[in-house]
């Protein structure tokens, strides 16, 4: 059988995954699965075992067990039926990374990885904002301050890791969702997928 397709969709919390991904979705073949929407569905699911660990985790800023994540990612991608995927806000960190590289070496390719680079200052405006909707229980100021700690330190190097293979797309994230996706469409019809 023929390998998944992923991108990776990576930047700071507010730096415009999400929103970035609804509108490749409408444009382009690809399914979106974001990590953190899985892993608050999980959280909510009734008989999870792992639901409060993985509140604690978002609540703190701090990352999910790998095998968690990687479990509930892959049984998305066999459950939908389609080759290409968007990978949103995964993999965060170097336990990530090679949870994924060992589970899915066989199963998927990583095609690209697209970085929405977005000021800090930017995404912590975003993110206060959602706040007031969301009913988010880490859009407040104390989660954020830890979630911008753990992308800088921990988040980064993986960036810096698809660099060096040279499968970074950096797209600069602090313009309006149109204009980022200019940049975004550009990528997308380079990669013919
Ligand atoms: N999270 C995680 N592993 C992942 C993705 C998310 O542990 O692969 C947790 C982590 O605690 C993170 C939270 O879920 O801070 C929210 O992630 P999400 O991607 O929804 O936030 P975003 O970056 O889009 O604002
Ligand atoms: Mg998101």
């Amino acid at each position: 059988m023929a390998k998944y397709n992923v991108l990776f969709v990576l930047g700071g919390p507010g730096a415009g995954k999400g929103t970035q991904c609804d509108l490749i979705v409408k444009n382009y073949d690809y399914k979106h699965l974001s990590a953190g929407d899985l892993l608050r569905e999980e959280r909510q699911r009734a008989g999870s075992q792992y639901g409060e660990e993985i509140e604690g985790h978002i609540r703190a800023g701090t990352i999910v067990p790998v095998e968690i994540t990687c479990s509930l990612l892959q049984r998305a991608m066999e459950d939908s039926g389609k080759k290409n995927f968007l990978i949103d806000g995964f993999p965060r960190n170097k336990d990530n990374l090679d949870g994924w590289n060992k589970a899915m070496d066989d199963v998927a390719t990583v095609r690209r990885v697209l970085f929405f680079d977005c000021r800090e200052d930017v995404c912590v405006d975003r993110c206060l904002n959602r706040g007031k909707t969301s009913g988010r229980s880490d859009d407040n100021m104390e989660s954020l301050k830890k979630r911008i700690h753990t992308y800088n330190n921990s988040t980064m190097p993986i960036i810096d890791h698809y660099k060096a293979l040279d499968l970074v797309s950096h797209l600069h994230a602090e313009k309006t969702p149109d204009e980022v996706f200019d940049d975004v469409k550009k990528v997308l019809d380079e990669l013919k997928l």
